[in-house]
């Protein structure tokens, strides 16, 4: 589902993202992470792997994932998203098909609809989104 590669040079600076331990940011370890020192930006990696989970990201823009999920999880994470879209799609579960509904919305590939791949103007998007959405 989640197609992102492990990202080797910064998006930011272009310089080269390591592989260390999460604790080099949280102190604590959680597992490893990828990580461009100079910029703060990092992602973390799929549990017990080091496959990326998204792209890099420095403050600005995990705040705005941060965002992007807090809103959209309303729909994503409840039924809601049957009230929203009517259809009913067997074998999906509710967040799959919240997921393809926020695909179509954004014009994106349901294979490149994950918020640790958004830029912020889509975090932004993805809010605005969600809301219109959840609010009716
Ligand atoms: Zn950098």
């Amino acid at each position: 589902m989640n197609e992102a590669p492990n990202p080797d040079v910064c998006p930011y600076c272009g310089g080269k993202v390591e592989l260390v331990d999460s604790s080099e940011i949280y102190g604590r370890s959680y597992g490893l992470m990828y990580l461009c020192k100079p910029c703060e930006a990092y992602v973390g990696v799929h549990k017990g792997t080091d496959k990326a989970l998204g792209t890099l990201a420095n403050k600005e823009l995990r705040d705005a994932r941060k965002q992007a999920h807090y809103h959209f999880d309303v729909i994503a994470k409840t039924s809601l998203i049957n009230e929203i879209w009517g259809k009913y799609i067997p074998g999906l579960s509710n967040r799959n098909k919240a997921y393809l509904w926020l695909s179509m919305q954004l014009g994106v590939e349901p294979d490149e609809c994950h918020i640790a791949l958004f830029d912020i103007d889509t975090c932004k998007k993805v809010v605005e989104i969600s809301k219109k959405a959840y609010k009716k």
